[in-house]
Protein backbone atom coordinates (compact mmCIF):
# COMPACT_ATOMS: atom_id res chain seq x y z
CA UNK A 1 0.00 0.00 0.00
CA UNK A 2 0.78 3.73 -1.08
CA UNK A 3 1.35 6.48 1.62
CA UNK A 4 1.64 9.76 1.02
CA UNK A 5 3.49 12.32 3.36
CA UNK A 6 2.87 16.15 2.49
CA UNK A 7 5.03 18.11 4.51
CA UNK A 8 2.63 22.02 5.32
CA UNK A 9 4.63 22.68 8.65
CA UNK A 10 7.32 25.24 7.37
CA UNK A 11 7.07 29.36 8.10
CA UNK A 12 7.27 30.76 4.73
CA UNK A 13 8.98 33.76 5.37
CA UNK A 14 10.53 33.94 2.30
CA UNK A 15 7.16 34.43 1.04
CA UNK A 16 6.46 37.38 3.45
CA UNK A 17 2.99 36.82 4.02
CA UNK A 18 1.63 36.58 7.63
CA UNK A 19 0.26 33.23 7.39
CA UNK A 20 1.57 29.67 6.13
CA UNK A 21 2.76 29.90 2.24
CA UNK A 22 0.70 26.60 2.11
CA UNK A 23 -2.49 28.69 2.82
CA UNK A 24 -1.84 31.74 0.46
CA UNK A 25 -4.89 31.50 -2.61
CA UNK A 26 -3.39 30.37 -5.83
CA UNK A 27 -5.78 31.58 -8.64
CA UNK A 28 -8.70 31.03 -6.31
CA UNK A 29 -7.56 27.49 -4.31
CA UNK A 30 -5.10 27.10 -1.18
CA UNK A 31 -2.17 25.78 -2.59
CA UNK A 32 -2.30 23.05 -0.28
CA UNK A 33 -5.91 22.11 -1.61
CA UNK A 34 -3.71 21.61 -4.87
CA UNK A 35 -0.81 19.29 -3.35
CA UNK A 36 -2.89 17.73 -1.34
CA UNK A 37 -5.79 16.78 -4.41
CA UNK A 38 -2.77 15.68 -6.32
CA UNK A 39 -1.95 12.83 -4.18
CA UNK A 40 -4.89 11.52 -3.02
CA UNK A 41 -5.59 9.25 -6.19
CA UNK A 42 -2.40 7.61 -5.49
CA UNK A 43 -2.37 7.24 -1.48
CA UNK A 44 -4.10 4.55 0.21
CA UNK A 45 -2.92 6.94 3.57
CA UNK A 46 -2.19 10.57 3.30
CA UNK A 47 -0.43 12.19 6.05
CA UNK A 48 -0.41 16.05 6.05
CA UNK A 49 2.21 17.40 8.50
CA UNK A 50 1.81 20.84 10.05
CA UNK A 51 2.20 23.09 12.76
CA UNK A 52 -0.56 22.05 15.46
CA UNK A 53 -1.68 26.06 15.75
CA UNK A 54 -2.11 25.53 11.62
CA UNK A 55 -4.00 22.16 12.04
CA UNK A 56 -7.73 23.48 12.18
CA UNK A 57 -7.20 26.43 9.23
CA UNK A 58 -5.80 23.58 6.80
CA UNK A 59 -8.66 21.39 7.98
CA UNK A 60 -11.09 23.99 6.86
CA UNK A 61 -9.35 25.31 3.47
CA UNK A 62 -9.04 21.79 2.65
CA UNK A 63 -12.83 20.87 3.30
CA UNK A 64 -14.07 23.88 1.75
CA UNK A 65 -12.42 23.06 -1.58
CA UNK A 66 -14.45 20.02 -1.49
CA UNK A 67 -11.73 17.36 -0.15
CA UNK A 68 -13.10 14.82 2.21
CA UNK A 69 -10.64 15.05 4.74
CA UNK A 70 -11.28 11.32 6.65
CA UNK A 71 -9.09 10.44 4.77
CA UNK A 72 -6.27 12.38 6.06
CA UNK A 73 -4.20 12.01 8.89
CA UNK A 74 -2.65 14.74 10.74
CA UNK A 75 1.15 15.17 12.10
CA UNK A 76 3.17 17.16 13.93
CA UNK A 77 5.75 19.03 12.22
CA UNK A 78 9.00 19.13 13.54
CA UNK A 79 11.77 21.63 14.00
CA UNK A 80 13.15 21.62 10.49
CA UNK A 81 12.16 19.48 7.36
CA UNK A 82 14.17 16.22 8.48
CA UNK A 83 12.25 16.06 11.51
CA UNK A 84 8.95 16.63 9.80
CA UNK A 85 9.07 13.77 7.38
CA UNK A 86 10.51 11.45 10.51
CA UNK A 87 6.80 12.34 12.14
CA UNK A 88 5.22 12.26 9.38
CA UNK A 89 6.76 8.69 9.01
CA UNK A 90 5.86 7.68 13.10
CA UNK A 91 1.83 8.63 11.79
CA UNK A 92 1.98 6.37 8.76
CA UNK A 93 0.29 2.43 9.49
CA UNK A 94 2.87 0.16 9.42
CA UNK A 95 0.43 -1.34 6.25
CA UNK A 96 1.89 1.42 3.77
CA UNK A 97 5.13 -0.36 2.83
CA UNK A 98 5.79 2.53 0.22
CA UNK A 99 5.95 5.70 0.53
CA UNK A 100 6.08 9.35 -1.20
CA UNK A 101 7.46 12.25 0.69
CA UNK A 102 6.34 15.65 -1.16
CA UNK A 103 6.80 19.52 -0.16
CA UNK A 104 3.30 20.68 0.09
CA UNK A 105 4.53 24.13 -1.85
CA UNK A 106 5.16 22.38 -4.77
CA UNK A 107 1.47 22.35 -5.77
CA UNK A 108 1.62 21.86 -9.67
CA UNK A 109 3.19 18.96 -9.46
CA UNK A 110 1.41 16.74 -12.20
CA UNK A 111 0.15 12.99 -12.48
CA UNK A 112 2.99 11.88 -15.07
CA UNK A 113 5.27 13.08 -12.25
CA UNK A 114 3.96 10.91 -9.67
CA UNK A 115 3.80 7.75 -11.23
CA UNK A 116 7.23 7.94 -12.65
CA UNK A 117 8.70 8.42 -9.20
CA UNK A 118 6.09 5.71 -8.30
CA UNK A 119 7.21 3.18 -10.90
CA UNK A 120 11.21 3.93 -10.03
CA UNK A 121 10.19 2.57 -6.43
CA UNK A 122 8.44 -0.43 -7.51
CA UNK A 123 11.21 -1.43 -10.09
CA UNK A 124 14.57 0.08 -7.59
CA UNK A 125 13.17 0.86 -4.49
CA UNK A 126 13.64 4.38 -4.82
CA UNK A 127 12.69 7.27 -6.90
CA UNK A 128 13.11 10.27 -6.95
CA UNK A 129 12.02 13.31 -9.28
CA UNK A 130 14.51 15.83 -10.79
CA UNK A 131 15.39 17.76 -13.68
CA UNK A 132 18.63 18.30 -15.26
CA UNK A 133 20.39 21.75 -14.40
CA UNK A 134 20.01 24.67 -17.03
CA UNK A 135 22.32 27.03 -14.93
CA UNK A 136 25.94 26.49 -14.72
CA UNK A 137 26.34 25.86 -11.03
CA UNK A 138 29.50 27.72 -9.42
CA UNK A 139 30.64 25.99 -5.89
CA UNK A 140 31.87 29.08 -4.07
CA UNK A 141 33.49 30.03 -0.71
CA UNK A 142 31.96 32.41 1.69
CA UNK A 143 33.25 35.67 -0.02
CA UNK A 144 31.32 34.49 -3.32
CA UNK A 145 35.03 33.57 -4.95
CA UNK A 146 34.67 30.61 -7.39
CA UNK A 147 35.73 27.42 -5.94
CA UNK A 148 34.76 25.26 -8.86
CA UNK A 149 32.50 24.72 -11.67
CA UNK A 150 31.03 20.78 -11.60
CA UNK A 151 30.46 19.69 -14.99
CA UNK A 152 26.86 20.69 -15.77
CA UNK A 153 25.69 17.72 -17.62
CA UNK A 154 26.02 15.48 -14.46
CA UNK A 155 23.93 17.97 -12.49
CA UNK A 156 20.44 17.66 -11.29
CA UNK A 157 17.81 19.92 -10.01
CA UNK A 158 15.90 17.71 -7.08
CA UNK A 159 11.95 17.95 -6.44
CA UNK A 160 9.90 15.93 -4.53
CA UNK A 161 7.55 13.79 -4.78
CA UNK A 162 10.68 11.41 -3.67
CA UNK A 163 9.54 7.99 -2.90
CA UNK A 164 10.87 5.03 -1.49
CA UNK A 165 10.51 1.88 0.31
CA UNK A 166 8.57 2.89 3.68
CA UNK A 167 11.26 0.48 5.49
CA UNK A 168 14.09 2.16 3.79
CA UNK A 169 13.33 5.34 4.64
CA UNK A 170 12.75 4.84 7.90
CA UNK A 171 16.43 3.29 8.23
CA UNK A 172 17.99 5.98 6.47
CA UNK A 173 16.15 8.71 9.20
CA UNK A 174 17.39 6.59 12.25
CA UNK A 175 20.41 6.23 10.80
CA UNK A 176 21.19 10.19 10.11
CA UNK A 177 19.52 10.54 14.01
CA UNK A 178 22.04 8.19 15.12
CA UNK A 179 25.27 10.10 12.86
CA UNK A 180 23.25 13.28 13.51
CA UNK A 181 23.34 13.99 10.27
CA UNK A 182 20.96 16.52 8.86
CA UNK A 183 19.82 16.58 4.86
CA UNK A 184 18.11 18.81 3.19
CA UNK A 185 15.91 16.14 1.47
CA UNK A 186 15.23 12.38 2.37
CA UNK A 187 17.38 11.10 -0.90
CA UNK A 188 20.73 12.76 0.69
CA UNK A 189 19.76 10.35 3.92
CA UNK A 190 19.69 7.44 1.81
CA UNK A 191 22.70 8.62 0.43
CA UNK A 192 24.34 9.42 3.96
CA UNK A 193 23.98 5.95 4.64
CA UNK A 194 25.68 4.48 1.01
CA UNK A 195 22.05 3.56 -0.82
CA UNK A 196 21.85 4.10 -4.23
CA UNK A 197 19.10 6.76 -4.85
CA UNK A 198 17.76 6.28 -8.25
CA UNK A 199 16.61 9.51 -10.26
CA UNK A 200 13.11 9.97 -12.62
CA UNK A 201 12.24 13.07 -14.59
CA UNK A 202 10.74 15.78 -12.86
CA UNK A 203 8.55 18.63 -14.43
CA UNK A 204 9.64 22.16 -14.96
CA UNK A 205 6.83 23.36 -14.00
CA UNK A 206 6.96 21.71 -10.59
CA UNK A 207 8.20 24.66 -9.12
CA UNK A 208 8.93 24.92 -4.83
CA UNK A 209 6.82 27.94 -3.97
CA UNK A 210 9.06 30.04 -1.80
CA UNK A 211 9.00 33.80 -2.55
CA UNK A 212 6.18 36.45 -3.91
CA UNK A 213 7.17 36.12 -6.93
CA UNK A 214 6.93 32.02 -7.70
CA UNK A 215 2.89 32.29 -6.48
CA UNK A 216 2.76 34.79 -9.66
CA UNK A 217 4.71 32.45 -12.18
CA UNK A 218 2.55 29.22 -10.92
CA UNK A 219 -0.79 31.31 -11.32
CA UNK A 220 0.74 32.50 -15.02
CA UNK A 221 1.00 28.48 -15.69
CA UNK A 222 -1.95 28.03 -14.04
CA UNK A 223 -3.40 30.37 -16.53
CA UNK A 224 -1.83 29.30 -19.32
CA UNK A 225 -2.48 25.49 -18.76
CA UNK A 226 -4.78 23.45 -20.66
CA UNK A 227 -8.63 23.60 -19.29
CA UNK A 228 -10.05 20.50 -18.32
CA UNK A 229 -11.74 19.02 -21.18
CA UNK A 230 -14.35 16.79 -20.87
CA UNK A 231 -16.72 14.76 -24.12
CA UNK A 232 -19.93 13.49 -23.54
CA UNK A 233 -22.36 11.59 -26.02
CA UNK A 234 -26.55 10.83 -25.44
CA UNK A 235 -28.51 8.41 -27.66
CA UNK A 236 -32.50 8.57 -27.33
CA UNK A 237 -35.43 6.89 -28.77
CA UNK A 238 -39.14 7.87 -28.54
CA UNK A 239 -41.86 5.99 -30.00
CA UNK A 240 -44.57 8.05 -32.43
CA UNK A 241 -47.77 7.99 -31.89
CA UNK A 242 -51.55 9.71 -32.31
CA UNK A 243 -52.83 11.91 -30.16
CA UNK A 244 -49.89 14.05 -28.97
CA UNK A 245 -47.58 16.74 -29.54
CA UNK A 246 -44.14 16.50 -31.94
CA UNK A 247 -41.55 18.56 -29.58
CA UNK A 248 -37.58 18.63 -31.14
CA UNK A 249 -35.61 21.00 -29.27
CA UNK A 250 -38.42 22.84 -27.20
CA UNK A 251 -39.70 23.56 -30.69
CA UNK A 252 -43.70 22.51 -31.15
CA UNK A 253 -43.70 20.74 -34.99
CA UNK A 254 -47.29 20.36 -36.88
CA UNK A 255 -47.80 16.56 -37.59
CA UNK A 256 -49.90 13.99 -37.74
CA UNK A 257 -48.04 12.29 -34.91
CA UNK A 258 -45.98 13.23 -31.82
CA UNK A 259 -43.87 11.27 -29.63
CA UNK A 260 -44.94 9.34 -26.67
CA UNK A 261 -43.15 9.66 -23.29
CA UNK A 262 -43.90 10.71 -19.58
CA UNK A 263 -42.49 13.95 -20.30
CA UNK A 264 -42.93 15.78 -23.83
CA UNK A 265 -40.78 13.43 -24.98
CA UNK A 266 -38.50 15.72 -26.70
CA UNK A 267 -36.66 13.22 -27.99
CA UNK A 268 -33.59 15.72 -29.13
CA UNK A 269 -33.37 17.42 -26.09
CA UNK A 270 -32.99 14.18 -23.95
CA UNK A 271 -30.25 13.17 -26.37
CA UNK A 272 -28.17 16.34 -25.48
CA UNK A 273 -29.35 16.34 -21.70
CA UNK A 274 -27.48 12.37 -21.24
CA UNK A 275 -24.32 13.80 -22.93
CA UNK A 276 -23.81 16.58 -20.84
CA UNK A 277 -24.43 14.23 -17.86
CA UNK A 278 -22.17 11.83 -19.33
CA UNK A 279 -19.45 14.16 -19.65
CA UNK A 280 -18.97 14.24 -16.13
CA UNK A 281 -19.84 10.76 -15.19
CA UNK A 282 -22.99 11.96 -13.59
CA UNK A 283 -25.60 9.22 -15.17
CA UNK A 284 -28.70 9.88 -16.89
CA UNK A 285 -31.71 11.48 -17.23
CA UNK A 286 -33.73 8.67 -16.18
CA UNK A 287 -31.66 8.64 -12.69
CA UNK A 288 -32.39 12.40 -12.09
CA UNK A 289 -35.68 12.55 -13.66
CA UNK A 290 -37.27 9.25 -13.27
CA UNK A 291 -40.77 8.54 -14.90
CA UNK A 292 -42.80 7.26 -12.07
CA UNK A 293 -42.19 10.92 -10.63
CA UNK A 294 -45.32 12.81 -11.25
CA UNK A 295 -44.00 15.93 -11.24
CA UNK A 296 -41.88 15.21 -14.46
CA UNK A 297 -45.17 14.37 -16.18
CA UNK A 298 -45.92 16.39 -19.12
CA UNK A 299 -43.00 18.89 -18.17
CA UNK A 300 -41.33 20.64 -21.04
CA UNK A 301 -37.40 19.40 -21.54
CA UNK A 302 -36.87 22.78 -22.01
CA UNK A 303 -37.12 23.04 -17.74
CA UNK A 304 -35.28 19.98 -17.57
CA UNK A 305 -32.52 20.91 -19.55
CA UNK A 306 -32.16 24.33 -17.21
CA UNK A 307 -31.71 21.96 -14.11
CA UNK A 308 -28.92 19.87 -15.71
CA UNK A 309 -27.42 23.07 -17.24
CA UNK A 310 -27.64 24.22 -13.41
CA UNK A 311 -26.39 20.88 -12.39
CA UNK A 312 -23.19 21.39 -14.50
CA UNK A 313 -22.98 24.50 -13.14
CA UNK A 314 -22.66 23.41 -9.24
CA UNK A 315 -19.54 20.99 -10.96
CA UNK A 316 -18.14 24.23 -12.05
CA UNK A 317 -18.44 22.94 -15.34
CA UNK A 318 -20.04 24.11 -18.58
CA UNK A 319 -20.89 23.28 -22.39
CA UNK A 320 -18.83 25.00 -24.80
CA UNK A 321 -20.34 23.34 -27.71
CA UNK A 322 -23.15 20.97 -28.30
CA UNK A 323 -23.62 19.00 -32.14
CA UNK A 324 -27.43 16.71 -31.96
CA UNK A 325 -28.57 14.87 -35.04
CA UNK A 326 -32.44 13.75 -35.30
CA UNK A 327 -33.22 10.31 -37.53
CA UNK A 328 -36.87 11.12 -38.45
CA UNK A 329 -38.30 9.58 -41.65
CA UNK A 330 -40.93 12.69 -41.22
CA UNK A 331 -42.19 15.45 -41.17
CA UNK A 332 -39.29 17.77 -42.94
CA UNK A 333 -37.55 19.61 -39.90
CA UNK A 334 -35.27 21.71 -41.59
CA UNK A 335 -37.34 25.32 -41.56
CA UNK A 336 -37.87 23.99 -38.18
CA UNK A 337 -34.04 23.75 -37.08
CA UNK A 338 -32.72 28.04 -36.85
CA UNK A 339 -35.64 27.74 -34.25
CA UNK A 340 -34.15 24.69 -32.36
CA UNK A 341 -30.89 26.26 -32.34
CA UNK A 342 -32.14 29.61 -30.55
CA UNK A 343 -33.33 27.18 -28.29
CA UNK A 344 -30.74 25.08 -27.12
CA UNK A 345 -28.15 27.96 -27.60
CA UNK A 346 -30.08 30.24 -25.14
CA UNK A 347 -30.68 27.23 -22.85
CA UNK A 348 -26.78 26.69 -22.65
CA UNK A 349 -26.09 30.35 -22.84
CA UNK A 350 -23.83 29.63 -25.67
CA UNK A 351 -23.64 31.89 -29.07
CA UNK A 352 -26.11 29.94 -31.66
CA UNK A 353 -22.49 29.48 -33.40
CA UNK A 354 -21.74 26.77 -31.10
CA UNK A 355 -25.00 24.86 -31.17
CA UNK A 356 -25.73 22.15 -34.03
CA UNK A 357 -28.95 20.61 -35.17
CA UNK A 358 -29.03 18.32 -37.90
CA UNK A 359 -31.75 16.21 -38.73
CA UNK A 360 -31.45 12.93 -41.43
CA UNK A 361 -34.11 10.61 -42.23
CA UNK A 362 -32.70 6.68 -42.67
CA UNK A 363 -34.29 6.50 -45.94
CA UNK A 364 -37.25 4.28 -44.95
CA UNK A 365 -34.94 1.86 -43.31
CA UNK A 366 -35.38 0.73 -39.24
CA UNK A 367 -37.89 1.91 -37.04
CA UNK A 368 -37.44 6.03 -38.03
CA UNK A 369 -37.71 4.72 -41.79
CA UNK A 370 -41.13 3.34 -41.09
CA UNK A 371 -42.30 6.20 -39.01
CA UNK A 372 -42.33 4.17 -35.64
CA UNK A 373 -40.28 6.35 -33.78
CA UNK A 374 -37.33 9.02 -33.79
CA UNK A 375 -34.23 9.06 -33.07
CA UNK A 376 -31.71 11.68 -31.76
CA UNK A 377 -27.79 11.63 -31.02
CA UNK A 378 -25.77 13.98 -29.57
CA UNK A 379 -22.17 15.20 -28.63
CA UNK A 380 -20.88 18.30 -26.26
CA UNK A 381 -17.60 19.03 -25.42
CA UNK A 382 -17.77 20.28 -21.18
CA UNK A 383 -15.40 22.94 -19.51
CA UNK A 384 -14.27 21.89 -15.94
CA UNK A 385 -13.39 25.40 -14.16
MG1 LIG B 1 -36.25 10.04 -23.57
Amino acid sequence: MWGAIVLAGGSGQRMGADCNKVLLPLAGEPVICRSVRAFLPFADVLVLVCRAIERDAIRKALESSGIDIASICFAEGGADRQASVWNGLQALPEVCDRVLVHDGARCLVDSATIRRVMTSVEQYGTGVAAIPATDTIKVVNTDAYVLSTPFRASLRAVQTPQGFLTSLLVEAHQRALQDDYRGTDDASLLEHMGHPVKLVDGSKRNIKLTTPEDMKMAASLLESSVPDFRVGHGFDVHRLTEGRDLILCGVNIPHTLGLLGHSDADVALHALMDAMLGALALGDIGQHFPDTDPKYKGISSMMLLEHVVQLLDSHGARVTNADITIAAQKPKLAPFIPAMRTNVAGALGLPEQRVSVKATTTEHLGFEGREEGISATAVCMVMVK
